[in-house]
């Protein structure tokens, strides 16, 4: 595992807003997106790093979707980032994108800025599917921008995808993940649909328009696809993700492994290895503070040792290899076994966890029911 830092940076531009999006992004406007984007490279050159953020091995271009903006903006905000810090020759550099709002053109002009990874937000690959949840792309272009990346040159794509959609049933999910699957991603990241309070989606469902399915059918759902994507070679090595060897996310594992990265952009999060940062969610004032020469942090917690002992464990049980507790002990000091022996215990009798080669890890019970498991050590 690298011990350089990751590079988290926020487009908050959207083509239309899904009906169950909670992200920090809206509509897409072209005089906005340049004051964003000067105001990115701004907010990069002027940063204070710590020293545990200045060598860098990973770039993540997240949103929103970062692919409304032109390859001059991408260029304009690496070159910032080639400026301030100290980027391996090797990194990965990944845009998110949404089928659509690509040509290939602009794929091998991204492939020409050092974009080595895609990720697509395919989330179905059924038509009604999409635009009952507002996708701004039908199936036919996710196929077509998942070629045309190859065509590109991109050797690294993900695709993500949603499972549990209003009224969706195993036979349309197993339809999903055969389209996902035989497009050959190198890597896919699956979400249970969860519905925040004012989510456009979770008011249809109330007025009766649409039907939620039941939690026992999202839970087949979900084992489906680990056993499909077992069988397809895919190694499951994160609870919603999954990669053919060496395709798993760099950037992301840095977030599940404690290591430190630094963020940029409308509500970007960043973590030094001492402290955890967010920015504004609010674009204006996001804007008004970079350019009034401010800083856009919006809160700040220092992470104490207590607190890192605790994010090790859930963050890491998130993992396939779960926690190596001898290097846990030798690391906080805190023998894992000892300390949360009744949890464990009960975790361990109901099939959630289990303990072998001194190592803790989720079991296939507990992949549904992390969270039961994680409260344990928050
Ligand atoms: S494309 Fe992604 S970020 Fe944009 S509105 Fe849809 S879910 Fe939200």
């Amino acid at each position: 595992m690298s011990n350089r830092a990751g590079i988290y940076i926020h487009i908050p531009f959207c083509a239309s807003r899904c009906h169950y999006c909670n992200f920090a992004t809206g509509g897409y406007e072209a005089e906005l997106a340049t004051r964003y984007v000067a105001a990115l490279a701004s907010e990069i050159r002027r940063c204070n790093l710590a020293a545990s953020l200045r060598a860098a091995d990973t770039i993540y271009f997240g949103g929103g979707t970062p692919t409304t903006l032109s390859i001059t903006q991408f260029a304009e905000i690496l070159d910032a980032c080639r400026d301030v810090f100290d980027i391996a020759a090797d990194s990965e550099i990944t845009a998110e994108a949404n089928p659509g709002s690509v040509s290939s053109n602009y794929l091998a002009g991204l492939r020409d800025l050092g974009v080595n990874r895609l990720s697509f937000g395919v989330q179905s690959f059924a038509d009604d599917e999409l635009s009952m949840i507002g996708r701004a792309h039908n199936a036919m272009e996710a196929r077509n921008a998942v070629a045309e990346a190859r065509a590109a040159g991109f050797d690294n794509v993900s695709i993500d995808l949603i499972a549990g959609l209003p009224e969706q049933k195993m036979d349309t999910w197993r339809r999903n993940i055969d389209e996902a699957f035989a497009l050959d991603p190198d890597h896919l990241s699956v979400y249970l649909l969860e519905l925040y309070r004012d989510a456009p989606l979770l008011h249809r469902i109330e007025r009766g328009e649409l039907r939620a399915i039941d939690e026992e059918l999202t839970v087949d759902m979900y084992f489906d696809l680990v056993d499909e994507a077992a069988r397809r070679g895919y190694e499951h090595y994160e609870l919603s993700n999954w990669a053919l060897p060496k395709k798993a996310s760099r950037h992301n594992l840095k977030y599940w492994t404690g290591a430190p990265y630094s963020a940029f952009g409308v509500s970007a999060a960043g973590y030094d290895g001492e402290s955890r940062w967010s920015n504004t969610r609010n674009l204006n004032e996001y804007l008004s503070r970079i350019e009034g020469g401010e800083s856009p942090v919006a809160e700040r917690e220092a992470i104490d040792e207590d607190m890192r002992q605790s994010e090790a464990l859930f963050l890491g049980l998130r993992l396939k290899d779960g926690i190596d507790m001898d290097a846990h002990r030798a690391r906080f000091g805190v023998d894992v076994a000892e300390r949360y022996a009744p949890d464990l215990e009960r975790l361990r009798r109901a099939g959630l966890v289990e303990m072998s080669d001194g190592r803790l890890r989720i079991a296939r019970a507990g992949k549904v029911l992390a969270n039961e498991v994680f409260s344990v050590f928050v």
